[in-house]
């Protein structure tokens, strides 16, 4: 068994190995005994501290870092020293003291008071620990928090950390906005207690499976009722495990997108199609009776054009008729054929033309104008067309030129009506060509297309008019369509008949140097 002379040697040996500087002050402020740490801090030898008053060796602690309390303390005996042995009560505080480098130390201080039998404080403990270092990294991590922190909360999104339990250890600003509930109501709450969880039972599992099994979940457009206002907002929820060192779950991070704005976007958008198909319904509905209001129109109008033109064509063709008599006639009496009889045969002819073409549009517009497809030679349909308009254009002395280009093109097209459409636009050419004018003829295929070029150089056509010239009734100079017997609706019908069979109509003109018309139609 150790004496206790031996007993105190080791303390002292065990006071000594402390790190922190521990001093004994007496009622008299005088340092009645230290260990080495203290001692090596003041750096002064035993015998020169022993007995001295502490407002002398405590402003030496470690190159003087204490010096300034001391100095300002000690001496008016208004130090925690001085406290404790008034109150008889252990005191801690901490020092901060700024070395010449500028940089920072922190001693953390406690006195302890010593009591005799009468419970008198007859001395104090004093333990100086130095705590710069871990005051360095605690200020670090609580800037690197607040960093964090101010991070989590310019986040758009909610965003809740949980313990392996689920209890919610943080949350972000927007995560305390959305669950309207000061901080320290929502730290430590378990969050599958909130309501709109609790009673979503696939969410709840959802939950208990990520803090169980380490599995993350999304869940789409969750429904929660915001208080106080009890409006409704959505939530899109991801949330992922958190997992220590042994790979076990040890909490989780859940995520919340406030997805409300693109749900009520999206119902809004689903009312108003609703709204608009029910106005779309009712416009269809109206359009479809203007629509057969206009169908008994346009049936009426075909019908009155197709009497009149049957009205007309009988008195007509019986004019014809005596006309051609009396000029026969007058011939067998080898009389002179009045001059009018020619002008009344041209206007007979005009108007036949009119009707003819009139009823062929009324048709077109009732949908009963039919094609009449067999293969054709267009080369052949060309020369057969320019002969049967011979005689109009030697009248002018005009000279119809079939260019080399001139194919045995075949096409599967309605012949009557793609003559009808080359008789049109070669009539036209003669007719707004000058005496001796010449009009170039050819062919080629491209692109599946057979293509009939009819060029004239005749008096051609006002760029501001080629637009419309397809238009019924539309003429550029009237007065002299009229005189050329035209009625305005050659072209129109050339339109339809090249797209009923799939082509177009193309035109080029300069106004005095001509014209060129170019029909597409397609060989198959
Ligand atoms: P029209 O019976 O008046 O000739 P069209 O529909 O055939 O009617 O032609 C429409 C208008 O296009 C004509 O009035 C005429 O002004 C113009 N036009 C057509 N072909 C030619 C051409 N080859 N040269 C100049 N103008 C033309």
């Amino acid at each position: 068994m150790k004496n206790t002379k031996q007993s105190q040697n080791d303390l002292k040996q065990i006071i000594d190995t402390i790190q922190n500087g521990i001093c004994v002050i007496n009622k008299k402020y005088k340092i009645t005994n230290c260990n080495k740490t203290f001692q090596k801090n003041v750096n002064l030898s035993m015998e020169e501290i022993i007995n001295q008053p502490c407002a002398k060796i405590i402003p030496l602690y470690n190159k003087g870092i204490l010096k300034e309390h001391c100095a300002r303390t000690v001496c008016n005996k208004e130090c925690g020293t001085a406290k404790v042995f008034s109150t008889g009560e252990a005191i801690e505080y901490v020092e901060v003291d700024v070395d010449e480098k500028n940089s920072k130390h922190y001693h953390k201080i406690n006195v302890f008071p010593a009591k005799n039998e009468k419970n008198e404080t007859y001395q104090v403990v004093m333990i100086i620990r130095n705590i710069t270092m871990r005051a360095r990294i605690n200020m670090e991590h609580q800037k690197l928090s607040e960093f964090n922190e101010k991070i989590l909360n310019s986040a758009p999104i909610s965003i809740v950390a949980l313990d392996n339990g689920g209890k919610v250890i943080s949350a972000n600003k927007l995560a305390r906005e959305l669950m309207d509930k000061p901080k320290n109501q929502i730290i430590g709450r378990r969050l599958i207690d909130t309501p709109e969880i609790k009673k979503n039972h696939g969410l709840r599992e959802l939950y208990l499976n990520l803090l169980e099994e380490g599995e993350l979940f999304s869940y789409e457009n969750l429904q929660y009722t915001a208080t106080p206002k009890g409006e409704k907002k959505y939530l899109n929820i991801i949330a992922v495990p958190l997992f220590d060192k042994n790979k076990k779950v040890s909490g989780a991070i859940s995520m919340a997108i406030n997805n409300t704005e693109a749900i009520v976007a999206k119902t809004n958008l689903e009312d108003m199609n609703r709204n608009l198909e029910k106005i779309v319904l009712e416009r269809t509905k109206e359009l479809d009776q203007i629509n057969k209001k206009l169908q008994e129109m346009i049936e009426l109008k075909s019908k009155f054009i197709a009497d009149a033109s049957h009205e007309l064509r009988t008195p007509l063709t019986v004019i014809q008729g005596n006309l051609d008599l009396a000029i026969s006639e007058a011939k067998n009496r080898n009389e002179d054929i009045p001059e009018a009889f020619d002008l009344i045969t041209s206007e007979i002819m005009r108007m036949t033309r009119v009707l003819s073409d009139l009823t062929m549009l009324t048709n077109t517009d009732a949908g009963t104008e039919k094609l009449q497809k067999t293969e054709i030679n267009i080369g052949k349909l060309i020369k057969a067309c320019g002969q049967s308009l011979m005689i109009l254009a030697e009248q002018k002395r005009i000279s119809l030129i079939y260019r080399p280009g001139i194919k045995n093109i075949k096409i599967f097209a309605d012949e009557d009506k793609i003559e009808k459409l080359l008789l049109n636009i070669l009539r036209n050419a003669i007719k707004y060509s000058g005496e001796k004018g010449k009009i170039k003829i050819w062919s080629e295929s491209k692109e599946n297309f057979a293509i009939i070029h009819i060029q004239d150089n005749g008096i051609g056509i006002p760029k501001e008019d080629q637009p419309f010239i397809f238009e019924r009734f539309y003429r550029v100079d009237k007065a002299r369509s009229r005189a050329e017997g035209g009625t305005g609706l050659g072209l129109s019908i050339c339109r339809w008949i090249a797209e009923a069979h799939g082509g177009h109509i193309e035109v080029a003109s300069e106004l005095g140097k001509g014209s060129t018309f170019s029909v597409y139609l397609p060989i198959r």
